[in-house]
């Protein structure tokens, strides 16, 4: 058939902002379009050689799929080819020339966020195709779906800047050919060796074969050869694999430059054989700043070595989000479809397994290599406390990995576990203590925490967001309950009950003055058990959000209901014998506000009347 005229489109004004931040921020890492360009080939045949499992015929005539990298120094192209899936007209609108995926929009997003994503993470959004404007200045994208007949073939041609062509054309040949028409300066990649390396490099661990012609006097000759490994690499036995064989695969698995931290590789055989393969990265992948609870990747399943689907989201949890690799199962049906897998008990057990080997993985850090789980938790801890609430069945052993800051550990560094904080339990303490706060500072200076500190009682210091949801579901660890020293009245034993009941008494009259005073402003006003040196501080029921929360939450638009606070007081402090003694009701009104404010301040709550605290506060300096 003729090929028919080409037809111009425009960019999405999305995918031309990504083409322009792409160019721009990875020009130290140009490399990347290479690994990115081979990843897509290689998915590309993982997708035909899935179809062709029901549908034998896409492979006619052609059953070795496998990628070609070429380079043509006259022409200054470099062209990477595969005889995978290819992709119809339709496809190739959707996915190069929009915005169908949310990859595009998420890249920006996270581009711009304030922790400045880097850009060689290009590949974890979906947007990986882009990168190869990063080195032509013009790309022809060749393509024929395997199903579709040699007259569907498409041309795809752009120059990055705003628009594309499509035109219909033959092709004898199903699959893809991306060629880059390379930038004037970008003569580099016009050597054989360089591609060559760049591959060892990047995709050594491409599950096809990736070819080249061989180099002959500085250009591309007609032999070809097989650069790569080309095994799937999880087959091998762990005592084949060098850890640079590991670490090499897991960059190309996860789109990641570091070195992943640790990984735990494994076996199963019996009435149900599978084989894991499972990373934890050094630092938290994209999507996991971006809240990542939608699309996850990272787990990739395949059945017999075929590749099946990404299944982070039916083989890990939320909480184990940042985990990457692999898993092949045998006896899966290779005909499953996400529905099928969803209700697989098969595939429970698999799921099962991954979670435990990532807890034995991450246990046997904390264990053995304290710098490396270091590392770990401070990129993955807040994540894994999600665990506490969502995975109830491994709450201990998820609680037992936990650091926290205490009064008694090293600075807001979090580093206390509960293990080592029941191991240095005063005698007959039968109760974890801690503190919500904004922030270490806030939680460490926090009065309620006097009568722990001169008791030497050891308080656990929270100051992460999560960390009042999680606590929500950690009531208990080693039969020891957890508790918030803001909340209820304090356990006292006999001696002590006596005291605060006498206390109490003593106090009747201040406590009456107060609460005459303070009016509307409080639910209750008692004597606190909590504090040894500063005149007061709020206390909560045990069902009550800790005031920073409430705060928070506020700020973020959602309607609190408002709670009036229980106000304590330290009747040996000065402030309150001059409320005792204060004759001026005015005076003494100023005064008994200022103990509520204050005592609200130190617990981050936000005060009802701000100006109002003010002038008190200026009213009682000027005196
Ligand atoms: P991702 O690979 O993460 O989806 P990319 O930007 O790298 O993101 O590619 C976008 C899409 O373009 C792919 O999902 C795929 O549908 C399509 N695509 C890219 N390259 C090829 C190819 N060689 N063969 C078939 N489809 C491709
Ligand atoms: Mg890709």
């Amino acid at each position: 058939m003729t090929n028919a005229a080409p037809e111009t489109r425009k960019f999405e004004a999305e995918v031309a902002q990504v083409l322009h931040l792409v160019t721009h921020s990875l020009y130290s890492h140009k490399e990347i379009f290479l690994r990115e360009l081979i990843s897509n080939a290689s998915d590309a045949c993982d997708k035909l050689r899935f179809e062709s499992i029901g549908n034998p015929d896409l492979l006619s005539g052609d059953g070795d799929l496998q990628i070609h990298v070429s380079w043509d120094p006259e022409a200054r192209t470099v062209t990477v080819r595969d005889n995978g899936i290819g992709m119809t007209r339709d496809e190739v609108v959707a996915n190069i020339g929009t915005i169908a995926s949310s990859g595009t929009r998420r890249f920006l997003e996270a581009m711009s966020a304030e922790q400045k994503t880097d850009a060689r993470l290009i590949g974890q959004f979906g947007v990986g195709f882009y990168s190869a404007f990063v080195v032509a200045d013009r790309v022809t994208v060749l393509s024929r779906r395997a199903d579709q007949p040699v007259g569907e073939g498409v041309k795809w041609e752009s120059d990055g800047k705003g628009e594309y062509s499509l035109t219909q054309v033959d092709l004898t040949e199903r699959g893809t050919s991306v060629i880059l028409h390379l930038k004037a300066d970008e003569d580099e990649f016009l050597k054989g060796w360089e591609l060559r390396s760049l591959i060892r490099k990047y995709s050594d661990h491409v599950a096809f074969p990736i070819r080249m012609p061989e180099e002959k006097d500085g250009k591309p000759s007609d032999e070809w050869e097989t650069i790569n490994d080309a095994s799937a690499l999880w087959a091998k036995s762990r005592s084949e694999i060098s850890d640079e064989e590991y670490q090499s695969f897991y960059k190309s698995l996860g789109h990641d430059f570091n070195d992943a931290l640790a990984w735990t590789h494994n076996r199963v055989e019996g009435s149900q054989s599978f084989t894991t393969l499972l990373y934890l990265p050094e630092q938290p992948p994209f999507d996991l700043m971006m809240g990542g609870r939608d699309e996850r990747k990272g787990l990739k399943l395949y059945i017999k070595r075929v590749f099946i689907m990404d299944a982070a989201e039916d083989l890990l949890p939320n909480y184990l989000r940042f985990v990457r690799g692999v898993v092949d199962a045998d006896d899966l049906p290779l005909n499953v479809s996400r529905e099928i897998l969803q209700h697989n008990r098969q595939l429970e057990r698999i799921r099962a397994a991954c979670v435990k080997r990532v807890l034995d993985l991450i246990e046997k850090l904390s264990r053995d290599e304290p710098e490396k789980f270091a590392t770990f938790y401070k990129s993955f801890g807040n994540t894994l406390k999600e665990g506490i609430v969502e995975d109830a069945g491994n709450r201990e052993r998820i609680a037992k990995l936990l650091r926290f800051a205490s009064t008694k550990g090293e600075g807001a560094k979090q580093s206390v576990s509960l293990d080592d904080y029941i191991g240095r339990m005063e005698v007959g303490q039968d109760t974890i203590w801690f503190i919500t706060a904004d922030s270490y500072t806030a939680a460490m200076g926090s009065p309620q925490l006097e009568a722990f500190k001169a008791k030497g009682i050891e308080v656990l210091l929270m100051s992460d967001r999560v960390d009042e949801w999680m606590l929500g579901s950690l009531n208990e660890y080693a039969d020891k309950k957890l508790r918030n020293v803001a909340k209820g009245e304090l356990p006292l034993d006999d001696a002590g009950k006596k005291q605060q009941e006498e206390a109490n008494k003593a106090a009747e009259p201040v406590l009456k003055k107060l609460k005459d005073l303070l009016g509307d402003r409080v639910n209750e006003v008692r004597v606190s058990a909590r504090l040894t040196d500063s005149p007061s501080c709020l206390a909560l029921s045990d069902f009550e959000m800790a005031p920073h929360l409430a705060r928070l939450l506020r700020e973020a638009g959602h309607e609190m209901p408002e709670s009036k606070p229980t106000l304590e007081i330290n009747p040996q402090h000065p402030l309150l014998k001059r409320v005792e003694s204060e004759g001026d009701s005015g005076k003494a009104a100023d005064l008994a506000n200022l103990l509520l404010d204050q005592a609200e301040i130190a617990a981050g709550a936000q005060l009802p009347d701000p100006a109002a605290f003010v002038q008190r506060l200026n009213r009682l300096i000027v005196g």
